[in-house]
Order: C-alpha cells, then structure tokens, then sequence
C-alpha cells in the first residue's frame, strides 16, 4: 500500500534508541504502511494502551534524583504491602497463595522492572509512571514469545505487580486515554481495537502505532476515524519525544519528525492540494454509480459503532454492507443486554432511512476481545471466533438475535453471520435463528419475517465448498481480510509478515472469482466486505471479475465511485478473464498493472 518516499532532512530508520539529547530536534523519517490516506502536520503525543494510560513528561536534570526517590518509594510502598500480606496468611491458607505473593515480590525487585526504569528516567529524563510501563511493555513482549504455557502466563503477573506500583506512586492520578488538542498526533506502540474506540471520542490530526498490519481491526478502526494513519513503524514510540513536530504521510506510510520548513511548506501544500480534491469528489454524492455502460453498482459502507452512520450519509453510500456489531461489546465490564443492542441496531436503522443495514452478528475472538471473556486461546485467530464463539455461547447469540430482529421492525436489515465453514455450522444458525423467531412470537414482538440471512466467505475451505452456503442462505459476503489471511498463513495483525499479506496472489483471485461465479450461477447475489472493496487498484479487476456489491469505509467511497463511473464494463471482464486464465507471471503482472486504476 505505501512505497515511501524519502524527503526528510535525514533518515534515520532502523535506530534502535535515540541517545540523550544528542538527537534533540534532529530531523529523520522512519517508513511503516499507510492505512487511512491524507496529510497530518502536528505534534506527537505519545501514549500507551489504555489500561496503561500514563502522563508522559520531561524531568529537568536537577529534578531526577527525586524523581528516582518518587519511584522507589512506590516500589517500597508496595514492597511492605505484599511482605505483611504474606505474614498474615494463616496456616490453613493454600500453599499456592503464599508461593503468588512470592512470585510478585520477585518481580517487583526483578533489575529488568526496576533497575531498568531507573536508568530510562535518569537517561532519558522521563517520569517514572512512563519508564515503569515502556519497561513493562518490553518485558510482556518478550513473555508472548515464550513457547512455556506456564511462563507465559506470568505475563499477567507482572502486568499486575506494575497496576499495583502505578497506583502507589505518590502524585500520580491514573487518567482515560487521552489526547491533548485537535493538532495532536498519537503515536503509539501498539492499540488494540477496543483503544482505538476509545479514541473515537476525541479528534486529533493523525496516528502512527509501531506494530499492526494494515488490515489489523486495529487500522481498521484507524481508518474509520478518518485521519492519516500509519502502522508498523517499528521504532517510532522508542525515537520520538513528546511534542516534536511530526508530518504523517498516511498514504506514503512515511512520518517525518523534527520536519525543516522547506518540507514542511511542501507537505503543507499537499494537504491542500488532497482537500480540494476531496471537496470535488464530495460532489458527486448524488450520482449513482454505474459503469460507462450504465450496469449499476451498489457502493455501501462498513461500520464499528452507531455513531459512523452519519459519516456514511455524507458518503452517498446505498446502503451499510458491514455493521461489526462486536464493537458494541469492547471497553466495557459486562455484555450489553438485549434492549441496549437492538436501540443501537434501531438507530441506525432509522438513520438510513430505508437503506438496507447488514448487520453481522459477533465476531469476537482472535483480536477483539470482550472484556471477561477468558483468556487469549493459543491461537486465537483459529481459535473460537465469531459463529464459533456464537454458538458456544447460545444465551449470548440469542440475545443478539432478538435485538437484531426486533430493529428489522423499523427498516430493511440483512443479517450476516461470520467465519462459516462447516453445514452443521450453517445449520445450526439457521436452528438459532429460528428459534430467536419463536420466542418473539410467543411474545408477539413484530419483527420483519423476510429478513435476508447471509453468510462471510473468509475460510478458504468455504470459498472452495460454497454449496451448503448457496442453498441455505440468501446472500455472500466475502471477507477479504480474512479470507487472504488463512489462505497464504499470514497473521494480519502481524506486520514482521506485512511485506506477504497479498490480495493479488493468484489462490486468493482464484478464490474470489470462483466465489462471485458461483453465486451468479445460483442467483445468490455476492459482495465484497474486506479492505479490497475499497481500494482503488483493485476496483477495476473486481468489477471485472463480476462483482456488483463493494462494501468499504466511507471515506473511500467517492474515489471509488468516481473509478466505477470512468470504468468500461467489458474492458475489464476481458482483461480479468485474461488475467485468471494465464500462468506466465510477466503476462499476469501486465494484466494486473492494466486492470490498475
Ligand atoms: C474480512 O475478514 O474481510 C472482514 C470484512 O471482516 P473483519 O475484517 O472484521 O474480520
Ligand atoms: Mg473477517
């Protein structure tokens, strides 16, 4: 998605730590993969996940030696607190109480927590809340590696023992992720989806994390805030200080730091240049999109959360093809009830005014988990996902069902069911659903008795056996994200195997195209869900390979449009159709760079 440019001053990419203040105000770029296009000139504002949100601050030097005296006394403090807590066990208490406050007091005098942080705030003048958790960052990274299930597990400890000195440090309030001004720029090590909803509630210019693929739900959501935003920039958090100026390049996937006035006018210049052209295609709202010939097209919109219904409005999209209802169910103590979810569904809904919403039920798992939903599998993304999950769980799946129902009374929703592979699996949902039915019936609750009940194409073995799918249910969708992600094994929250995540391999084309083939031939119409509906090199090859249904983030969809209305149908039919037939990799990279936008 993005092959950097190099404009900065100086380039400083693989730097593995910046030493003191020898590199103050320097000028250096560092490279990741653009996820949400346009320019952000701000200044960074460095934070970590949410459970760790900590105020970031520079030490003046006569001030270290108290801030060292600040921290020890927080590690004293809780020191005496697990000493005397053990002292009182009685005898009757179990071995393995005593054996846990144990285990927490090695941590807490363990060199690579506690030294460790000392010698970040006296090396990097930083406050001590801020050297605990990079300290704790560094360390719970290197437990994930960690094959031991055992010692893995001790991961959570030490996050445990840090909560505690965190709230022992004199002076420190815990606050909720925050972001300072509009001009602000987050960067980040890492976010998870349920942060980067949080962050919904705030604007600010830009965000850059240092991990993440770019289809991660985490730069899903990034996009979906609209701003220029950058993943795995490696060692941005590590290299950059609060407040620097910093230009992200969300779709160059470049963050220049410390930028001279000669790039900053330059990219100044270019912001202006993407929102006058913005504002052009904003014009075309109105228009219908067809291709040349005049073949319709339907460009509908995906969601995370209600409130994203008015940013669909704006985009002129016919209708919300993904709704990822599990976002209803991040950052929070317990599950929402079923009155709470179907006023959600109901909202938007009525804000689309009888456009169709495809709601997908839960896809929780792999990497959106609810909060007290268990530990992480140890696999997760194989693991028990989405109808899986469902289906475990049928109390939960039930209460969803009935909100979902209850909201198709005011307005047409399709239901979409997530990681199907199986017919008992096809099955037993349709048995869930019928069920949900009955009960609402037997309380006479109206519900629309025609709702459209469709399944996701994104398990390669699903896309290779869809016939249980074309009998069964009225409508595909398939999952891009997922579906390139288990069939060429490559993790898409990973990004050490970004450079290998390719929606363009030929068995994940050969997927697709068989897919919309077969729905054409049964009547059962297919769409595209996945970040390949909305970007604008694989516009042409879809539509050539028959797709008639693209469902994208709103902020892609007048590009789009403007792509589907200048695209002449039977140009790219047989250039597509050239392009599945041929084995001669210079003939497909020809046809590929032809079908381009
Ligand atoms: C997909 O897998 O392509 C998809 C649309 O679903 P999600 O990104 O939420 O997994
Ligand atoms: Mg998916």
């Amino acid at each position: 998605m993005s092959t950097p440019g190099n404009t900065a001053e100086k380039t400083a990419v693989a730097a593995p730590a910046r030493a003191g203040d020898a590199w103050s105000g320097a000028s250096f770029t560092l490279h990741g993969a653009g996820v949400s296009a346009g320019i952000a000139i701000g200044r960074a504002h460095l934070v970590s996940a949410a459970q760790f949100e900590v105020a970031h601050y520079e030490i003046e030097p006569e001030r270290i030696d108290a801030e060292l005296r600040r921290f020890d006394a927080a590690l004293a403090q809780v020191r005496g607190e697990l000493v005397g807590l053990r002292a009182s066990l009685h005898s009757g208490t179990p071995a393995e109480m005593s054996a846990f406050l144990d285990v927490h007091l090695m941590i807490l005098d363990d060199a690579h927590l506690s030294q460790a942080s000392r010698e970040m705030i006296a090396a990097q003048r930083c406050n001590a809340e801020w050297a605990l958790v990079q300290q704790m960052l560094t360390l719970t990274a290197q437990f994930d590696e960690i094959e031991d299930a055992y010692l893995r597990e001790r991961k959570a400890d030490v996050v445990h023992v840090v909560e505690k000195i965190l709230k022992a440090m004199p002076g420190n309030e815990s606050r909720p992720l925050s972001v300072q001004s509009e001009d602000s720029v987050v960067i980040a090590r890492d976010l998870s989806p349920a942060d980067m909803i949080a962050f919904k509630h705030h604007r600010f210019a830009g965000f850059a994390t240092d991990m993440g693929g770019v289809t991660s739900h985490s730069a899903i959501v990034a996009r979906s805030l609209n701003i220029p935003a950058i993943v795995g920039l490696h060692n941005a958090r590590a290299l950059l200080r609060e407040g620097e100026t910093v230009i992200v390049d969300g779709r160059e996937g470049v963050l220049i730091v410390n930028p001279g006035p000669r790039v900053l006018e330059e990219y100044r210049e270019r912001r202006a240049r993407i929102e006058r052209s913005r504002a052009r295609l904003r014009s075309l709202r109105g228009t219908p999109a067809a291709t040349r010939e005049g073949v319709a097209v339907e460009l509908h919109a995906n969601i995370e959360l209600p409130e994203d219904v008015a940013l669909v409005r704006e985009s002129g999209a016919s209708g919300i093809g993904l709704f990822r209802s599990e976002f209803l169910f991040l950052n929070r103590e317990s599950l929402p009830e079923e009155d709470e979810q179907f006023e959600a569904y109901r909202h938007v809904v009525r804000a689309m005014a009888g456009l169709p919403v495809t709601i997908r039920t839960l896809d929780l798992g792999a990497d959106k988990t609810a909060n007290g939903r268990g530990p992480a599998a140890p696999n997760p993304a194989l693991g028990l996902r989405a109808i899986r999950l469902c289906l475990a769980e049928p109390r939960m799946f039930q209460t969803q069902l009935r909100a979902i129902l209850r909201a198709s009374h005011y307005g047409p929703i399709r239901l979409l069911v997530p990681m199907l592979a199986h017919a008992h699996e096809i099955a037993q949902t349709l048995d869930a659903i019928r069920q949900a039915k009955a009960s609402l019936d037997a309380q006479a609750v109206p519900y629309d008795r025609a709702l459209r009940i469709g399944g996701m194409v994104e398990i390669p073995g699903a896309a290779l056996a869809l016939g249980e799918f074309l009998k069964h249910l009225e409508f595909l969708s398939i999952g891009t994200n997922d579906l390139v992600q288990y069939t060429l094994a490559i993790d898409r929250t990973d990004d050490s195997v970004a450079h290998l995540y390719d929606p363009l391999h030929p068995a994940v084309l050969y997927l697709v195209a068989q897919t919309l083939k077969a729905g054409k031939r049964a009547g059962i119409p297919v769409a595209v869900c996945g970040e390949m509906a909305g970007e604008l090199a694989y516009t042409r090859l879809l539509l050539g390979l028959g797709l008639r249904e693209f469902s994208m983030h709103p902020a892609q969809l007048p590009a789009v449009k403007r792509l589907v209305l200048s695209t002449t149908l039977a140009e790219v039919e047989s250039l597509a159709a050239r392009l599945m037939r041929t084995r001669d990799a210079a003939r497909r990279r020809a046809l590929i760079e032809a079908l381009r936008a």
